[in-house]
């Protein structure tokens, strides 16, 4: 932990964390020397990590890197990251992250852009972490924690550790509570654990999953051992390869990488199925609706009233406009502008609506193609790191850097990106397995084989 400690102050120009808690830190630490002395040991224990920003964590920071909660220190801990410390976890602060996990370059952070601790030969810029996750994997690539909590809407934790040569592991909706976590879309956001290593993802995950009676979304049912999933042998398992997911301008060399991990599957003793998912098309278009739907009921609470910012005006509703106007960023306003619109009356219908039963056709796709194969492989994304400022002018294009992420979110399935080597210019790219629901620990098993 000191030595986590020493690291994380050196590397304060990566912009990783946007509250270190050293003195905090340590205390942990030693509860956790006291734990292993008491022989009460468990695969978190004295484990440095760093946890996003919008974890409540008690008397700490935690706003989402957003200034409208500006000076936020919740009287509670989320109860995923309480899980973490009773198995002797320890805090080394809040990792920078997009406002309200909105976003995929950790561009739209009131605290600013992480740097991608990974840059390519020739290349006179920095280049994105990827998001929203960034500060997270940023700070485990770089060495500044051993892993971090991360959370995925849509893609928030599987294309940042692709970014990064991490793996990145979004769990079956349900799996982890969400109490506690500062909420973007509640029927998609899901909390999951960013690491090193296939074998460093079971044990987190095994720590950070669990029904919990304050979430009604958390499933009660018992966790795994997901490290004993671990078997290395993945024979006679079936591998889908959805065609729908060799987009038009797919780069080359996403493509190579596509085949490669087939190849690497199919030496394992998998057997690769072509399969369909005829709605894949539309889950971008749904993902853009429904998120941003969510979000601005979500955010209805930033008011100036109850947390953070307060910008005074001549009468309530003036403060109000005034604390929503500077407390929220360009990228969260126009989330709201398109949730308020598809949600209101005379376009609920032909939106919102819309989306929701395309949702369901997504999630059908899903069902019936895991009847045929136990894992899908796909890229986890349509390129490696792009370069900082690339894509801010261009929402769209921004948007569509989810295209392979946001299906499997909409239909709550777990998904792991791992990584799966560099590209020409020496930039880690990613493959992404998507699983059963409840079923992290095929995934897991499969993972581990392509690391
Ligand atoms: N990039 C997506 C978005 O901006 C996903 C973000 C996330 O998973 N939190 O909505």
């Amino acid at each position: 932990t000191a030595a986590h400690i020493e690291a994380v102050e050196a590397a304060r120009e990566l912009n990783a964390y946007v509250a270190e808690t050293p003195d905090l830190a340590l205390e942990m630490a030693d509860a956790a020397d006291a734990m292993i002395k008491a022989g009460d040991q468990k695969g978190m224990t004295g484990i440095p990590v760093g946890v996003k920003d919008l974890f409540c964590t008690k008397g700490v920071h935690s706003c989402s890197a957003s200034h409208i909660l500006d000076g936020f220190e919740p009287r509670y801990e989320s109860t995923v990251t309480q899980q973490m410390w009773d198995d002797g976890a320890v805090m080394l602060g809040k990792l920078n992250m997009d406002e309200f996990a909105m976003g995929s370059s950790n561009e739209t952070s009131y605290y600013g852009p992480v740097k991608n601790p990974w840059r390519a030969e020739g290349y006179g810029h920095d280049l994105v972490p990827g998001g929203s996750s960034g500060g997270s994997v940023a700070a485990v690539a770089a060495d500044i924690a051993i892993a971090a909590t991360g959370t995925d809407t849509g893609g928030s934790i599987r294309q940042p550790a692709s970014f990064t040569s991490l793996v990145g592991l979004k769990p079956t909706y349900g799996r982890c509570s969400r109490w506690g976590i500062i909420a973007f879309a509640s029927s998609l956001d899901q909390a999951g654990p960013i690491t090193k290593t296939v074998r460093d993802a079971a044990i987190m995950l095994e720590s950070m999953a669990g029904h919990d009676a304050k979430d009604s979304t958390s499933v009660p049912s018992a966790v795994p051992n997901y490290e004993a999933a671990l078997t290395g042998d993945i024979r006679g398992l079936k591998v889908g390869i959805p065609k729908e997911y060799r987009v038009e301008g797919m780069p080359e060399e996403i493509e190579k990488l596509w085949q490669q991990g087939m190849a690497w599957l199919k030496d394992a003793g998998a057997e690769i199925v072509d399969i369909s998912l005829p709605h894949t098309k539309y889950a971008l278009p749904t993902y853009y609706i429904v998120a941003p739907a969510e979000a601005s009921s979500n955010l209805a609470r930033y008011d100036g009233v109850k947390y953070g910012l307060r910008v005074d005006g001549e009468n309530l509703a003036d403060m109000y406009s005034n604390t929503r106007a500077e407390g929220f960023g360009d990228e969260v306003k126009r989330r709201i502008l398109i949730g308020t619109y598809v949600l209101s009356a005379g376009y609920y219908d032909a939106y919102y609506l819309k989306a929701q039963k395309v949702r369901s056709l997504i999630a059908r796709d899903f069902r019936d193609a895991h009847e045929q194969v136990d894992v899908i492989l796909t890229p986890t994304a349509p390129s490696a790191a792009f370069a900082l400022g690339e894509k801010t002018s261009d929402p769209l294009s921004m948007y569509l850097n989810d295209v392979f992420t946001v299906p499997a979110s909409l239909a709550g399935l777990p998904g792991i990106s791992v990584p799966a080597g560099l590209n020409s210019e020496g930039l880690p790219l990613g493959l992404q397995l998507l699983g059963r629901p409840f079923d992290e620990e095929t995934l897991l098993r499969v993972a581990e084989v392509l690391e």
